[in-house]
């Protein structure tokens, strides 16, 4: 008969759901703040199409930013691209084509853009540098590419999917 082996199991480091850090099996409060304990929710769930385009409320991650300015920017070249070839240009600013489009998309452009202002923890009067030369180029590199404050803020919980690798 041989006797039973217990298993020992090297305690398992948990990963922060906040800050993805891991973290000692012991730890009761990870660096960034999070508690391992009870371990609220901290993550909103990701935003869908119709809250992305119409809501003024809560934030987005770089990711959701790109899942509408990415299709938004082509869809204007194209269209610039159609006002050049079809000389539906009204101004040397632009198209018939393309300022429909841009005119139509302004509100969804907005509420994207507020939504990640409230990511990085900023009101929706950041946006308004974005009419000053120099300092609108602030608020492109931080809308596009910077990612959102770890953990809850002003507006809310971080969007899921958005954790410090994805984020
Ligand atoms: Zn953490």
């Amino acid at each position: 008969m041989s006797e039973p082996t217990i298993a020992v199991r090297p305690p398992m480091p948990q990963e922060c759901p906040q800050c993805g850090l891991l973290n000692p099996s012991t730890a009761i409060r990870c660096d960034c703040g999070y508690d391992l304990l009870s371990r609220p929710q901290s993550k909103a769930p990701v935003v869908g199409w119709r809250a992305l385009l119409f809501s003024f409320d809560g934030r987005i991650g770089r990711a959701t930013y790109w899942r509408f300015f990415g299709p938004y920017m082509a869809i204007g070249a194209a269209l610039a691209f159609v006002d050049w070839l079809l000389d539906t240009r009204m101004t040397k600013g632009g198209g018939m084509f393309a300022v429909v489009f841009f005119v139509a998309a302004l509100y969804p452009s907005i509420a994207a853009s507020v939504k990640r202002c409230h990511d990085r923890d900023h009101s929706w009067l950041f946006m308004l540098l974005g009419f000053i030369p120099i300092a609108n180029l602030i608020v492109l590199f931080e809308l596009g590419f910077m990612p959102g404050t770890p953990g809850p803020n002003r507006y809310g919980l971080p969007e899921a999917g958005t954790t410090a690798a994805a984020r």
